[in-house]
């Protein structure tokens, strides 16, 4: 079953905004299906005349990116419901790298935290064991 596209995921195919797999799953779609071809087709003439959809304009400048602040935040589950829906939409819906590659990264770093605060742990089960048998 092919999922339905929305017209902003087109607009985004056409920037080669999209994950890697949503452009090849697009790509599939358009090979598939003549009618999407068209409508494709017509969306890149509106470009080419100038029309510009909100949601064009929105991703080309990167307008609805959440700062480095907000994706920790979201990372760490601490946010609005309402926000988390929204980061979560711009990251799997629009899909958009930069933000992308910006979670990767704080998520590296958070797992760094982690790793290092175990060891400490371990540490200190490891000499307060050690004591107890003492
Ligand atoms: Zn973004």
């Amino acid at each position: 079953m092919r999922p339905r596209l929305t017209q902003s995921e087109l607009e985004a195919y056409l920037d080669e905004d999209l994950a890697a797999e949503k452009m090849a799953q697009i790509e599939n779609a358009l090979r598939d299906d003549p009618k999407l071809l068209e409508v494709l087709a017509m969306l890149n003439g509106q470009r080419d005349a100038g029309v510009h959809s909100v949601g064009e304009i929105w991703r080309r400048g990167h307008l609805s990116c959440p700062d480095r602040e907000q994706l920790g935040s979201y990372l760490l589950g601490a946010m609005p419901d309402d926000q988390h829906s929204y980061v979560k939409f711009h990251l799997e819906k629009i899909g958009c790298r930069i933000c992308q590659a910006n979670l990767a990264d704080l998520q590296r770093q958070q797992d760094e935290v982690t790793e290092i605060s175990a060891g400490r742990r371990q540490k200190y089960f490891q000499s307060s064991a050690g004591y107890l048998r003492e």
